[in-house]
Order: structure tokens, then C-alpha cells, then sequence
């Protein structure tokens, strides 16, 4: 402990009593080493952010350099500029996701809602990563117990959500790996699970996956690139709309399963979809 003491004297000058203060000294270390680790993950964040911002540049300036080539065959032209596309299209990606982070942060999302069936939303988002899990052979099946309830939502923000969830399920799970997309209603909340069978998330890394800043420190490599927003942004927008998400690992190599739930819109199910399963 740390004490600072003032004594209270009399009008001739004698001490008649003291004043202190105690201060706990490890709380105040323990406060400033949080603070260090936290501008330890930043700065790191940061040279993860200009590596990822650097890395599509080396490929487009290439690829605009061939397309000055006048004897290109049009399938060649074709193919160079599909690079083109698809490293701006991750170079927005990527800013976008930062952008909505510094706006949520700063309590500067506002959200559209209205009532909606989870049905449309959950095929949009699933549309949005097709392409990904057709390219690995995965297998996505949906399955609905019941009816399919509405939510008061907004539309692209819920849509991000669980875009970003099934598209970590497909990225983080192997070719011919499996994805279950499970919807289920639990007396006002609806829940939804997407479950993979990929490379699970170790005991050490599942607290700390919705933490902003996260990835650089402890994801075991760095091979799928991002920035470790995703699931910040997921819980941040989750929670926007009145709701919780939480995550379950076995364990490295023994799949993840994310679970959203979320608020069902008043008046029951009316306006809400019937669903047969389907895969
Ligand atoms: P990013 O994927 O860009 O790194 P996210 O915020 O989406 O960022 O995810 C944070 C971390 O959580 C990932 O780096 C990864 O280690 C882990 N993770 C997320 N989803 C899964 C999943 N389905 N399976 C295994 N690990 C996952």
C-alpha cells in the first residue's frame, strides 16, 4: 500500500488528528499493465492493417502493368482484371469493416429495423458466401424446428451478422467439411446455430474471439489473413438489436458452434415464415 497522510492541527499548531489515504499499489500495476497490453494489441493491430492494406497492391499493379500489353488475347484481359476486382473488392471489405467499427465505437450506427423473417435473411447472408463453400466442397444444410419466427431488425446489419458467422464457419473449416445452420424458438428469443466441423478454437483464444485487436496476438498462425474485426462487429451489432452471441469450442480441430439469439418480434409468429427443413 501507498499512504499519504495530512495532519489536522489546532490553533496552536499541535496535531490533533491525521487524514490518510491508502492506495492499493498492485491495482494501480495491474491497471497500467492492462493499459500496455492494450497499446501492445493496437500496435500491432496496426502493422497487421498496413500488411493486409500493402499485400493486394503488389498483384493490381502487376496485373493494370500487363493490361497495358496491346497483344493481350481477350481471355487473358479477362482473366487480369477479374484479380483486379477481386483485391479491390477485399481492400473495401476491409475498410468498410474498419469504418463500422470506428462508427459503432463511437455509438454512431443507427439501425433501420422493421419486421422481418429470419428466413430472407439468413439466405441472403448463406447467398454471400456460396461461392466460398462451393470452391472448398463444403456441405451447408439449414434445419428450422417449427415455424420460422420474424425479428425487428435491421435488414444488411443482421445480414452482416451472420454473413460474417457462416463465412468464418466455411473459412475455418477444411474442404468437405460440414456447416449446420440450426433455428430454433425459445419462448421470446429465437436462436440460431451455425455449427462446423473446421478447426476449432483453442480454450486460450474462446473468450477473447469477440474482442477488438484480438487475432495478431493469439490466433496460432495468421494463414486465413482479416483483422480479427468480424466477431467484434458481430457481438456489437447483435447487441444493437436487443440480443446475445455466444460461441462453444471442443477444442483446436474439434469444430466451433456460434450462437445468436435474438429478441422475437411482438404479436408471436404472424408475419412469420413456415419452413419445412431443408438442406
Ligand atoms: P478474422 O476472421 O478476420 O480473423 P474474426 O473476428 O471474424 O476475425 O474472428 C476472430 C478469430 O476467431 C479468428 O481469427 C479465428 O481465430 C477465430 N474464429 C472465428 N470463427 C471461427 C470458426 N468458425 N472456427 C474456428 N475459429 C474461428
Amino acid at each position: 500500500f501507498y499512504t499519504r497522510a495530512a495532519p489536522l492541527r489546532d490553533a496552536q499548531g499541535e496535531i490533533v488528528q491525521w487524514f490518510g489515504t491508502n492506495t492499493d499499489v498492485t491495482q494501480i500495476e495491474k491497471a497500467q499493465e492492462e493499459l500496455r497490453a492494450a497499446n501492445r494489441r493496437k500496435d500491432e493491430f496496426l502493422a497487421m492493417l498496413a500488411h493486409e492494406l500493402r499485400n493486394p497492391l503488389a498483384p493490381i499493379s502487376t496485373a493494370a502493368q500487363l493490361l497495358k500489353l496491346s497483344d493481350l488475347d481477350p481471355e487473358r484481359i479477362r482473366r487480369t482484371s477479374a484479380i483486379i476486382t477481386r483485391q479491390v473488392q477485399h481492400m473495401t471489405e476491409l475498410v468498410d469493416d474498419l469504418l463500422d467499427v470506428s462508427r459503432v465505437t463511437r455509438g454512431l450506427i443507427s439501425l433501420q429495423k422493421e419486421r422481418i423473417g429470419l428466413r430472407t435473411i439468413l439466405s441472403d447472408a448463406v447467398e454471400q458466401v456460396h461461392s466460398l463453400i462451393e470452391t472448398k466442397r463444403q456441405q451447408l444444410s439449414l434445419e428450422i424446428a417449427g415455424e420460422m419466427p420474424s425479428v425487428m431488425a435491421d435488414r444488411t446489419r443482421l445480414i452482416q451478422v451472420f454473413t460474417n458467422i457462416i463465412n468464418n464457419a466455411a473459412k475455418y473449416t477444411p474442404e468437405h467439411g460440414r456447416i449446420a445452420v440450426r433455428v430454433k424458438q425459445d419462448a421470446d428469443r429465437v436462436l440460431v446455430a451455425v455449427e462446423d466441423n473446421g478447426i476449432g478454437i483453442s480454450p486460450e483464444l474462446l473468450p477473447h474471439v469477440f474482442d477488438l485487436f484480438t487475432q495478431a496476438e493469439r490466433s496460432p498462425d495468421r494463414a486465413q489473413g482479416g483483422l480479427g474485426l468480424g466477431l467484434a462487429l458481430v457481438k456489437s451489432l447483435v447487441e444493437l438489436h436487443g440480443g446475445t452471441v455466444s460461441v462453444t469450442s471442443a477444442g483446436t480441430g474439434r469444430g466451433s458452434c456460434f450462437i445468436v439469439s435474438l429478441p422475437v418480434a411482438d404479436g408471436g409468429d404472424a408475419g412469420g415464415e413456415k419452413l419445412r427443413s431443408e438442406s
